[in-house]
């Protein structure tokens, strides 16, 4: 059996990095096994899914790293959804309902009062066809609800009964499908919720295996009955715990901060988002994986908690330097030209800077730097005027290269007398404007002995 995960967002907002957990546990689990990954969109509520974000949705599972092999939309499915609405109405699994909001709620509080679980009683199936008729006759649309198999003749005497699988995440689970109301598939406005559609079409995607947020894990239940309902063999399920801030709130496609897309915008490296949403709340430790290869490595769903995982933006930072820092140029090559790095020195400037980046972009600054001067250069302290104008008489001749600095710091401690700090500061502020950056080993062959005489105070 080929392995056929899908991620299946409803194309209503950015994703934001608690999406990307799901994507990413999809794609890492198809692709430690060779098989294959579907995007699909939960587009049946036309009214609120949108083009653009859908778009926004399939480039940041690309800038993830992310590559579906198939792509789906609901939306335009919604015939084999009525297809299959059909086959459950002539099987009897499907019958029609008339309460209202409120009256489902005055049950409720009935049914809580007497000790009864809180569940639909199923009411609307003792009603006669005349009754059903009358509905029709006012005017009044039935919603449609999905009789769980949780009875052995009657209906209105539901038992225990156990629907079990074998989490990829959490283990073996239990539902027992008398603690849950019959699920309404169908709106009153013929619009569907998301149970029946994701069925049929797992079904029609041959989706091997399920693997989704915690919160799914009750629908499961009632899933796994709707794929027997409509003759199809369940797939395999795996439930996730979910990610939430630091102070235990969900996180929702409003928490803008937090969608790739900001985090893209704001340069953070994808492989710093994908290593902590996927790292997060498991026994595995949290540090960066290079690439997407290491993290299948590292990723083991079983290895995930139950609890939900608190997740602290600072950490993306954090995880974002140790890549900097290690990032090869050829990696960087191409993004360095978009900010107008490039060219013979480009290399050998990656090389020296990138160690004291926190993002790429901050590259330019050292850029800048190195090409123009620095940005803004403090009057050198008095007592230090006498020690600049010795330090840049006795510049090393040329050719320079990592050692120059060595030779020319050596040659000013005899001179001078100073050593540590007060004999590099001034140096490193004349040369550069700033109190910290990158070894200036490295930046003097960048600047060049014209480059270097050029910064003279
Ligand atoms: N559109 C559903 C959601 O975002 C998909 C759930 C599922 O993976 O089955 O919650």
């Amino acid at each position: 059996m080929t392995v056929t995960v899908r991620f299946a967002p409803s194309p209503t907002g950015h994703i934001h990095i608690g999406n990307a957990r799901t994507a990413l546990f999809n794609w890492l689990f198809a692709r430690q096994r060779g098989g294959r990954f579907i995007l699909r969109f939960d587009d049946t509520d036309t009214a609120r899914s949108r083009q653009e974000y859908a778009d926004q949705i399939q480039t940041d599972l690309h800038w993830l790293g992310i590559r579906p092999d198939v792509t789906a939309h609901q939306s335009v499915r919604f015939d084999t959804y009525a297809a299959a609405v059909e086959r459950l109405k002539a099987a009897g699994l499907l019958y029609p309902c008339w309460e209202t909001a409120e009256e489902l709620e005055r049950r409720r509080k009935i049914r809580l009062s007497r000790r009864l679980p809180p569940v639909y009683g199923r009411e609307a199936l003792k009603l006669a066809e005349t009754d059903r008729k009358a509905f029709g006759d006012d005017g009044r649309k039935p919603h449609w609800r999905f009789l769980l198999p949780n009875f052995s003749d009657d209906p209105f005497s539901p038992q225990r009964t156990e629907v079990h699988w074998d989490d990829v995440v959490r283990g073996p689970q239990t539902v027992d499908l008398a603690s849950m109301s019959d699920p309404v598939l169908v709106r009153e406005d013929g619009t569907y919720l998301y149970t029946l559609p994701s069925v049929v079409d797992d079904i029609d995607l041959s989706v091997s295996h399920v693997i989704r947020g915690d919160d799914h894990v009750t629908n499961t239940g009632a899933q796994i009955a709707l794929f027997r309902a409509l003759g199809a063999q369940p797939p395999a399920f795996g439930h996730h715990n979910l990610l939430t801030t630091a102070s235990g709130e969900g996180l929702s496609k409003r928490s803008g901060a937090l969608s790739i897309k900001s985090l893209a915008e704001d340069g953070i490296e994808p492989m710093a988002v994908a290593s902590l949403a996927v790292l997060i709340g498991t026994s595995e430790s949290v540090s960066a994986a290079r690439s997407m290869d290491e993290l299948a490595e590292r990723f083991d769903p079983a290895a995930t908690s139950k609890s939900a995982a608190k997740f602290d933006p600072a950490e993306l930072v954090t995880l974002n330097k140790v890549l900097i820092h290690a990032m090869p140029f050829e990696e960087a090559r191409e993004r360095l030209a978009e900010h107008g790095i490039s060219g013979s020195l480009a290399e050998p400037f990656w090389l020296a800077v990138r160690g004291n980046l926190e993002k790429l972009a901050d590259a330019e600054v050292w850029w800048k730097i190195v090409q123009e001067g620095p940005q803004e250069r403090p009057e050198p302290a008095p007592e230090d005027a006498e020690f600049l104008a010795i330090a840049f008489d006795n510049l090393p001749p040329e050719p320079w290269d990592r050692m120059t600095w060595k030779i020319w710091t050596d040659r000013l401690k005899e001179l001078s007398g100073r050593k540590g700090r007060v004999l590099f500061m001034p140096l490193r502020l004349a040369l550069t404007g700033r109190e910290q950056g990158p070894e200036l080993a490295d930046l003097l062959p960048l600047l060049g002995r014209e480059g270097t005489l050029a910064r003279r105070p």
